[in-house]
């Protein structure tokens, strides 16, 4: 299904074209995760790319070469027992299309059934996709719910989100965490690590929606699956020109964002 009220103006000029495929968009979108699409849509376009979505649900055939990036967002365990026994039918095809390196972002529930097994709240095990190596248990009587901050050494980036969710996953040793956690519970509260990253594939569990609260984030996203289209060396306008966060006035001095931390 196309999303109609997401298709870029006709009457602007775009020199790309990006499709986002948003798996199981109709049964996946806890906490406003359906803002993610929103926000890869407004900044796709000030990048000069116009944009599609698609919801590729139940039963829909998942085209690989079709896309440029893929979100996947969170679910009640009701929800995601339904999308799992879906999920082998499009395993092959999305494992290829992360292996060949395609942008993914995957929050909460897709980020847990993009791993081997996730337990429900309840103890039963729902299948993943099995594609990467992560893993999610449950816990008794509790779910991790607040306000949470990471930090991504590799970018030397900051996010902010809100977490909430039953599930503790552990990452396998080829997985990077998305970011280490400097408040908040993160994947598991033991090893200090939330989300993931492997090859282009960004999982998290923060809501909020991640990335209309981390803008730097959806322009890593977009100017990769651009990249990844179109050459790494299309000339793409630099973050601060198109999305740089502008202080109030009342805040005095403070010129930035990264100032006022
Ligand atoms: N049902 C899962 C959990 O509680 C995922 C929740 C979500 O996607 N918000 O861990």
């Amino acid at each position: 299904m196309v999303y109609t009220s997401l298709i870029s103006p006709d009457n602007q000029d775009f020199s790309y074209d990006i499709k986002i495929a948003h798996l199981y968009g109709d049964l996946m979108n806890t906490y406003g995760d359906n803002g993610n699409v929103l926000m890869l849509k407004y900044v796709a376009e000030k990048l000069g790319a116009r944009v599609q979505v698609d919801i590729v649900s139940l039963e829909d055939g998942f085209d690989k070469d079709s896309y440029d990036i893929v979100f996947f967002g969170g679910g009640q365990d009701y929800e995601q027992t339904i999308v799992a026994r879906d999920l082998p039918a499009k395993k092959e095809a999305l494992e290829n299309f992360i292996n060949e390196n395609g942008v993914v972002l995957a929050i909460c529930g897709g980020f847990q059934l993009l791993g081997q097994y996730y337990i429900e709240a309840s103890g039963r095990r729902i299948e993943g996709l099995g594609i990467m190596g992560h893993y999610t248990l449950n816990q008794t009587n509790n779910r991790y719910i607040g306000d949470i901050k990471i930090h991504n050494e590799e970018f030397n980036e900051t996010y902010y989100g809100f977490e909430n969710h039953q599930g503790r996953t552990f990452l396998s040793d080829d997985e990077k965490p998305l970011g280490k956690v400097v408040y908040g519970n993160g994947n598991n509260q033991e090893d200090g690590c939330e989300g993931v990253h492997y090859k282009n594939v960004f999982g998290s569990y923060f809501h909020g929606p991640i990335l209309s609260r981390n803008a730097n984030l959806a322009y890593r996203l977009v100017t990769t699956a651009l990249k990844n289209k179109y050459g790494s060396d299309i000339e793409l306008a630099a973050y601060e020109d198109i999305l740089a966060q502008e202080i109030p006035e009342e805040y005095g001095d403070i010129k930035s964002k990264a100032e006022f931390e």
